[in-house]
């Protein structure tokens, strides 16, 4: 079974004025459309074919260009998609934030250290929380679409939160303002859905 584009679950404009409707469009039938369909090329006729995308991820030959970049871009996107939602965004609590503040003093601390790793990626790449094993949570970044699934990643354990700050994510909106997108993203990110990736990866 080849890889499906995910819905997004939510309209184009649901996310506006913090992500507009223009963008998310382009980005989600445009450019996520896009690494699904070069992933599923790139794993054709391989033994990649009919893995989950976290094995092929976990396990992959980083010099594998093709399956790197859009096996990547695949699952960085179907995850930002689900930590976002307009409606139904819950707020941090329970053991996840306790977590948090353990790792980064507060909330406010921890926003500015996921804005500074944001901001501070140069050129294309993704901005991460990550749960360690024994559940202890990291702030890191990653140029392209790699992430921290991938093998010799030094940004380790498994991502419960992302942020793309590719320009495309935001270059319509908010053209050169890089952190003004990412003061934005943090109106809209799906708290509940983090507390769940954090549940299942701890
Ligand atoms: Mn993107």
């Amino acid at each position: 079974m080849a890889f499906q584009l995910p819905e997004l679950g939510y309209a184009y404009d649901a996310l506006a004025p913090h992500i507009d409707a223009r963008t998310m469009e382009i980005h989600h039938s445009k450019h996520h459309n896009g690494y699904t369909t070069k992933l599923n090329g790139a794993i054709a006729g391989t033994d990649l074919e009919g893995k989950s995308i976290e094995d092929i991820l976990t396990n992959l030959d980083m010099s594998n260009s093709g399956v790197r970049n859009n096996g990547g871009g695949f699952y960085n996107h179907s995850l930002f998609w689900t930590v976002m939602n307009p409606n139904d965004k819950g707020i941090l609590n329970g053991e996840l934030k306790e977590t948090i503040e353990a790792a980064f003093g507060s909330k406010e601390a921890f926003m500015d250290a996921f804005s500074n790793a944001a901001a501070t990626q140069f050129g294309s790449g993704w901005a991460w929380l990550c749960v360690l094993p024994g559940g202890k949570v990291e702030v890191c970044a990653t140029p392209n679409q790699d992430n921290p699934l991938m093998p010799g990643v030094t940004c380790g354990g498994t991502p419960i939160l992302g942020l793309d700050v590719w320009e495309h994510a935001y270059y319509l909106n908010y053209q050169n303002r890089r952190p003004d997108y990412i003061t934005a993203f943090f109106n809209v990110i799906n708290w509940n859905e983090v507390a769940k990736r954090y549940a299942a990866a701890k």
